[in-house]
């Protein structure tokens, strides 16, 4: 899917309110803790990108309590440690790319984390964390596959 296909799709559920608030209230997150959920991103860039969303709404790392952030990070280490188990990238990108600005393209004001394999050896975060080729689509049957590995893998 070409970026701004994937651009048009997020701003269509925009509408319905704060995205990441949507996706913490997933009725079948991969894992939930106290403080955050992980879930499959829906417009991934590598196969396997999982997000991990703050269960409140916190706009800024300065809004977001430190115990909240810490379980968000314990819960990025599990689904590293599941995408490693599964996929065994060559390498995992952990990063909270979020912003305060409300009005960004591609971004949401709600604190989350990327958990993103990367299967190519010379990748560098800034050819990962772009939406300049797209993000990837893949068949219903490849989803649940994925999504299946990842449960029976999660420590
Ligand atoms: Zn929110």
């Amino acid at each position: 899917m070409d970026r701004e296909t994937a651009l048009a799709r997020i701003e269509d559920s925009r509408g319905a309110g704060c995205v990441p608030c949507a996706l913490a209230r997933s009725p079948r997150p991969l894992a939930r803790s106290a403080h955050a959920v992980a879930v499959l991103a829906r417009f991934p860039v590598r196969w396997g990108h999982v997000l991990v969303v703050l269960s409140e709404h916190h706009e800024s790392l300065e809004a977001t309590p430190l115990d909240a952030w810490l379980d968000a990070a314990s819960l990025a280490h599990a689904a590293a440690r599941a995408l490693e188990r599964v996929l065994a990238p060559s390498r995992s990108y952990i990063a909270s790319l979020g912003t305060s600005e409300p009005d960004l393209p591609m971004t949401f004001p709600h604190v989350h984390l990327h958990v993103i394999p990367v299967e190519e050896r010379g990748a560098r975060p800034a050819d990962v964390f772009t939406w300049k080729d797209g993000v990837l689509e893949a068949s219903a049957a490849e989803w649940t596959a994925l999504e299946e590995a990842l449960l029976a893998a999660w420590p």
